[in-house]
């Protein structure tokens, strides 16, 4: 049967989000600016909300940013403050009632929250509100963080809303909210996604990434720390800082810096490709390999392969940095392909290989990750068919073992080629001459943090949250919810 596939064995990043507070002009356009900055953050949905003083105003429709707005939707989202949000579908399901932001209606008021992360308790969050007679149009967590804020502000005042809120949630959350004319951003406990905060010219920022600031002309000021509650003023002056949780240590997901996060960002005070880069020198100190070629995976496997020719040059070897792969950037996410017997056909709509640069060589082929390693097998046997003598291949992560509960779309161990066999058993299914891995070490070096302030919980099988059924690789446990009987984990 024909049918939608997808293209990529990558891991697909959860969601990107912007909140925007101004002086005195509406905030909807550069909103939509920074979305498309934001861009390879979520492809399935994007949405904004805007408030003008007195109400608040959405748009959020399936598809890429630049088919979900035209000139008129951006028109009817009047107000000097708003957040925006791409998603690719994590939590929740793949259609428009769980595409963001959120819009919440109660007594008090109105919210809007884009949420760029996951729970791992929302279920028995859920359970409890709908105890309390809560009603949800959505199976996705984002709702629950919507409501369990709005029925603590029927009570509290915003800042004490928020820090209950972030008392009985768990997992991984960056969150920018608008209520009451004001626009929030929450990082979670343990920063686990990124948010940001910048000034542009007549207002304030917060993005998951600096380069949606940088697309606005703006200055990124600083990272918001893991469990910050910043308010931008309502007009556009200035920003309040509130620390509204505590935790030892942070989770800070180092897949961010390896994959997820694009190279021209700057996250946890560290420039994105300088990160990649470093960790391309550490794959030649732990397991350089002389080829006549060195080549990336691109787009994702660049800023490593120039690393590691920088670094074999500097040792003496005569491994050249070369494109040896050209890629289709008109090949959407997904394509229509008539049968199972033609997904190879995939790889080569993608990617095609320069033969010249190839043909007669022995190269060494570096990409940021190997999922299920359907893309790396087909990708050796391009690289033969193209002349190559030798393949070699070089990772720039640890292999990946374990799911992932905090929002990357990669839940189970069946789907994940490391998760049951060895470096070994993986080089002679994927057809490499050699297989290596960059060690944890190395990522612990080149992000400059320990072990013990990152989430590495994919490749080492333990997790810096509760999460049913695995291993916590810290002292750390879900909040104790008075949930009814029959609650779902
Ligand atoms: S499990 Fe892996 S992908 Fe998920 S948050 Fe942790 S490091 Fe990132």
């Amino acid at each position: 049967m024909p049918g939608k596939a997808k293209l990529a064995n990558k891991l697909r990043e959860k969601c990107g989000v912007v909140g925007i507070s101004l002086s005195d002009r509406d905030a909807a356009r550069p909103l939509y600016y920074s979305l498309y900055a934001l861009q390879h953050r979520g492809q399935e949905s994007a949405g904004i909300v805007t408030h003008d003083g007195f109400q608040q105003h959405e748009h959020v429709e399936m598809g890429l940013v630049g088919d979900a707005f035209d000139e008129d939707d951006i028109a009817q989202l009047p107000g000097p403050q708003g957040i925006g949000h791409v998603r690719y579908p994590t939590a929740g399901g793949v259609n428009e009632c769980c595409a963001q932001p959120f819009s919440v209606s109660f007594q008090s008021g109105s919210l809007g929250l884009a949420h760029n992360g996951n729970l791992v308790n929302a279920d028995e969050v859920r359970t409890q509100l709908e105890a309390q007679g809560h009603a949800f149009t959505s199976n996705g967590d984002t709702e629950v963080i919507a409501h369990d804020l709005a029925r603590n502000l029927l009570d509290d005042g915003l800042v004490s809303a928020v820090r209950e809120t972030v008392e009985r949630i768990h997992g991984s959350y960056s969150l920018t909210i608008t209520y009451g004319g004001k626009v929030l951003g929450l990082r979670d406990p343990q920063g686990n996604r990124p948010l940001v905060l910048g000034e542009i010219d007549d207002g304030y920022i917060l993005a998951s990434e600096s380069s949606a600031i940088d697309t606005l002309g703006g200055e990124r000021i600083r990272d918001v720390e893991p469990g910050e509650l910043v308010i931008l003023e309502p007009d556009g002056e200035g920003y309040e800082s509130y620390h509204v949780a505590d935790a030892p240590q942070t989770a800070h997901c180092f897949f961010e810096h390896v994959y997820f996060a694009r190279p021209d960002s700057v996250l946890d005070d560290r420039l994105v490709y300088e990160v990649r880069r470093e960790l391309g020198r550490q794959l030649w100190e732990e397991s350089g390999i002389e080829t006549d070629v060195v080549m990336p995976v691109p787009d994702s496997g660049r800023a490593f392969a120039t690393g590691y020719a920088e670094a074999a040059g500097e040792d003496g070897a005569k491994t050249e940095f070369a494109e040896g792969l050209m890629k289709n950037r008109y090949v959407g996410r997904t394509f229509i392909m008539p049968t199972q017997g033609e997904r190879e056909q995939a790889v080569r709509l993608k990617l095609n290989p320069i033969k010249s640069t190839i043909d007669g060589k022995t190269v060494t082929l570096i990409d940021d990750s190997i999922v299920r390693g359907t893309t790396s097998t087909q990708l050796i046997e391009l690289l033969y068919e193209a002349g190559a003598e030798e393949v070699h291949v070089r990772i720039g992560s640890p292999p990946i073992i374990a799911p992932c509960y905090m929002g990357i779309d990669m839940k189970t161990r069946e789907e994940l080629i490391a998760a049951d066999q060895s470096i070994a058993d993986i080089r002679d299914e994927i057809g490499a001459d050699s297989l290596q891995y960059i060690s944890i070490d190395a990522i612990t070096e080149a992000l400059g943090r320990s072990e013990t302030d990152l989430c590495l919980g994919c490749v080492t099988g333990e997790y810096p949250y509760d999460i049913e059924g695995e291993e916590r690789d810290r002292d750390i446990s879900r909040p104790d919810l008075d949930v009814p009987e029959g609650a779902a984990d």
